[in-house]
């Protein structure tokens, strides 16, 4: 593993003037939540920053219903989010994509924030043998696109790459018009949601280029419909759903709104 010094900010405005970026191929200092996408980019040599910036302690981790809808502070846990009464009761779909999400000990781990900016799961962008990924070696080719590939992206590709988003919660927050408020040493700014990952290979002067900011902290998932999205064809909580299909920013076919939803 690349050596790296870990940093403990006291505080937020600290750790957003410590120069960490996200999502960035090419920066030397990334945050850490939970740590466990970030450590496991570490072990394989994906990543391999010079500091990595703790957030732990410095982000909102309060799930609230307000008027808006559902606000989720981006520290709260994946299982602290799925358990929690008013989302299983008003935002069933949300709980239902974070329990078919991973295993109980990462979901214990894990944290919101780090769960809509984990880095893609394509088997060639995790294993750094393969010399062609665009997205960890910009400009090397796509070893996917020609590879074993039954799990990526149906929709939504580019000739560049055919990653899907890993994140089940990403799809479920986009179905429910979700954003996301994001701060930067610039300031605050909310996103929707389905303009916080940017398309496969998409480049500068896309519409998803301005609104992935680059060294912006996470703080918080907020869906501002209040929205009943009912799984049809009866999924239960502990059936996985095929990822394949998962399309980046399509919308979930399973969700449908509430008639009467107030928004
Ligand atoms: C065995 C296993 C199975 C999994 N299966 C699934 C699955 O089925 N479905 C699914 O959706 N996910 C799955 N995951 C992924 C899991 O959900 C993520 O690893 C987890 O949500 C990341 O959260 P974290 O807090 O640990 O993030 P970290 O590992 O700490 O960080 C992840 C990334 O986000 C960045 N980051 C984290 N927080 C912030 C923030 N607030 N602001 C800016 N950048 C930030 C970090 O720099 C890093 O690049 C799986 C993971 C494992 C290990
Ligand atoms: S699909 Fe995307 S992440 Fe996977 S190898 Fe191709 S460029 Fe890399």
């Amino acid at each position: 593993m690349h050596p790296f010094v870990l940093e403990r900010p006291r505080d937020l405005s600290a750790a957003l003037a410590s120069g960490a970026q996200a999502g960035r191929n090419d920066a030397r200092a990334e945050y850490i939540a939970g740590g466990t996408d970030m450590v496991q980019l570490l072990q394989e040599d994906v990543r391999r920053p010079e500091r990595l910036v703790s957030l732990a302690g410095l982000l909102d981790n309060r799930i609230e219903v307000v008027a808006q809808g559902l606000t989720i502070g981006a520290s709260a846990t994946m299982a602290e989010v799925a358990a929690h009464p008013a989302v299983v009761e008003q935002f069933p779909v949300i709980s239902e994509a974070l329990l078919n999400s991973a295993s109980p000990q990462v979901r214990n781990q894990a944290t919101i924030g780090g769960n809509l900016l984990q880095r893609s799961r394509c088997p060639y962008f995790r294993d750094v043998g393969y010399a062609g990924c665009n997205k960890r070696a910009p400009g090397s080719g796509c070893a996917a696109i020609g590879g074993e590939n039954r799990w990526h992206a149906v929709l939504g590709t580019s000739e560049n790459c055919i990653a899907a988003n890993p994140s089940d919660l990403a799809v479920a927050l986009v179905a429910l018009d979700g954003s996301v408020e994001v701060r930067g040493p610039n300031g605050q700014r909310t996103v929707p949601l389905i303009e916080l990952h940017r398309l496969p290979g998409g480049g500068r002067g896309a519409r998803h280029e301005r609104l992935a900011h680059p060294s912006g902290a996470c703080r918080a998932g907020r869906c501002r419909n209040q929205a009943l999205a009912r799984p049809q064809g009866g999924s239960s909580p502990g059936r996985r759903q095929p990822r394949s299909g998962d399309a980046p920013h399509g919308r979930d076919p399973r969700c449908r709104r509430r008639p009467g939803a107030r928004a």
